[in-house]
């Protein structure tokens, strides 16, 4: 029992029931004796349908405190919870649900006819659903809660089932264990100093690590409450920051703030920390944050498989373009394609070992297999470099590095020029292949509209000929309308190379 992550977030704790553990943005409140109910009553539900430990339960809704409790109701009985991003088309959501085989699957009601028929052809026994307002089957007729101890779990017993957001390719299930989760917790609320007092600014989705463990782990962990979003709405965000103490978001949240003119340190006064997460901060957002508001974001690093590695330190030097220093317990190392170790500030393949990493991709042994060391560690697929201080930077991805002439090129260096010229909006520095050079550097550039294309081409290139060597810059431009990206926003460079091929 002990090992259960739910048992280790306390949520059952006695002189917590009558604690405040989120205020939802329509004004309800909720206590942990509330959240602790509603967690061993949908709990009682499952288990009458039939689910049994190590079943797979898929959910694809809105975020709604009801689907916070599903996710504990399946930590507390010991099924597997497998969110799923909203945006899934029925098409998308075919893959998922044929490979996760879930024994339940929960929906919004606006879906229920068409993802029946996919449940009965998937071989799925039960649909519920359960729609924004925290309304649906699944919480019709429920069950009072009864007292009971969560279900004991060991150290491999799975928690949760995830997939990756699909950037590189198909998405892959990942496994997560109940001591993954928890570990990564427990390190998070010392490192971060989380207390009791804590009051976490809550707008990111939960049907991925950021929003659903890093967050509300550390809040359930510590025993402190959440002002809880369905989702990012800046002018309510920044209202609400006067009562908050802690937030975490994605790169663009703190950019949509920086765009509120009266945005400034006045509307931080009661805040201690933002943490920021799921795809690279610029260092011109960190540096303006500061400016405007006085305070240093906190940047990260993390990834499905594995929580989170990496984090600029709480008391000490945050250092822009940098994830910080990785976390007490886990161990990072930067190798060449060989597997050897590289000097410090060298880039190369970065690997994690910790009671973090997942325990495998569901259904794929040989891609568990190979993406491990003999001696324990997990590729992640990033390349990085760690410092003489030991800061890790996040330099891109193995499979987007470009091989031109035999030299390496990181497209994120020439993004990052491309992103400062004029009339650009966004960029992609992709690898084409060459029958000279192996492969070329091409450029695909999303214009602002504010410039003629011939024009931008030539700013570009003339900026790029003044701050880069002449093998990073790219021999070819292309113009497009947006980037392609996958359900979390991330550019999908996979088919920026496909599509340009020829
Ligand atoms: P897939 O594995 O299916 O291609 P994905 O890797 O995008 O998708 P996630 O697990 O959601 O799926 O994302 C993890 C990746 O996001 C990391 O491997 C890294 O490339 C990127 N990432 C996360 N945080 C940061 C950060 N702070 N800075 C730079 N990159 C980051
Ligand atoms: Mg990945």
């Amino acid at each position: 029992i002990e090992n259960n992550l739910y048992y280790r977030l306390g949520i059952d704790k006695p002189d917590r029931g009558q604690v405040r553990v989120l205020q939802t943005d329509s004004g309800k409140v909720w206590t942990y004796g509330d959240l602790s109910d509603m967690a061993k009553s949908l709990g009682q539900k499952l288990i009458r349908l039939g689910v049994q430990q190590g079943d797979r339960i898929s959910v694809q809704v809105d975020k709604s405190v009801e689907a916070l409790a599903l996710y504990l109701a399946c930590l507390r009985i010991g099924a597997v919870y497998h969110p799923l991003n909203t945006a899934y088309s029925l098409v998308e959501l075919d893959y998922f649900i044929e490979n996760a085989a879930p024994r339940v699957l929960v929906c919004s009601t606006d879906r229920e006819e068409l993802l029946t028929q996919l449940a009965v052809r998937c071989g799925v026994d039960v649909v519920l659903t359960l729609d924004i307002s925290g309304t649906g089957s699944l919480v019709s007729d429920l069950p009072e809660a009864q007292d009971s101890a969560p279900v004991s779990v060991n150290s491999s017993t799975a928690a949760a089932l995830l997939y990756s957001s699909g950037t590189t390719g198909r998405p892959k299930g990942i496994v997560l264990t109940h001591e993954n989760l928890a570990s990564n917790a427990e390190v998070l609320v010392d490192l971060w100093g989380f207390s009791a007092d804590d009051v976490l600014l809550h707008s990111l989705p939960i049907y991925h690590v950021h929003g659903l463990f890093v967050a509300c782990h550390c809040v359930l962990l510590s025993g402190a409450s959440m002002l809880w979003n369905a989702g990012f709405e800046v002018h309510k965000v920044l209202e609400q920051l006067g009562r908050s103490s802690v937030m975490m978001g994605v790169p663009t949240y703190y950019s949509r703030l920086l765009s509120l003119p009266e945005f400034d340190s006045g509307s931080c006064k009661s805040m201690r920390l933002f943490i920021s997460g799921s795809a690279p901060l610029l260092s011109s957002t960190f540096a303006e944050f500061e400016r405007r508001t006085g305070h240093r974001i906190l940047e990260r690093y993390g990834m499905t498989e594995t929580g989170m590695s990496t984090s600029n330190p709480l008391n000490g030097e945050r250092r822009a373009g940098t994830v910080g220093f990785p976390l007490p317990g886990i161990a990072l190392r930067v190798e060449d394609d060989h597997g050897l170790i590289l000097a410090a500030g060298e880039v190369g393949n970065l690997l994690v070992k910790g009671p973090n990493v997942f325990r495998e991709y569901w259904g794929m042994p040989e891609k568990t297999a190979a993406d491990f060391t003999e001696d324990g560690f997990f590729k992640t697929g990033d390349l990085a470099t760690i410092d003489a201080e030991g800061y890790v930077a996040i330099v891109g991805r193995s499979k987007d590095l470009i091989i031109t002439g035999g030299l390496n090129v990181y497209p994120k260096e020439i993004e990052l020029v491309i992103d400062r010229c004029d009339g650009v909006l966004e960029s992609a520095v992709i690898g084409l292949s060459d029958d000279d050079f192996g492969e070329r550097v091409v450029a695909v550039i999303v214009p602002d509209g504010t410039k003629h294309e011939a024009d931008l081409e030539q700013g570009v290139r003339r900026e790029l000929q003044e701050s880069l060597a002449g093998f990073k810059r790219p021999k070819d431009y292309i113009f497009i309308d947006s980037l392609p990206r996958n359900a979390m926003g991330k550019v999908q460079k996979a088919l920026l190379r496909e599509r340009f091929a020829d």
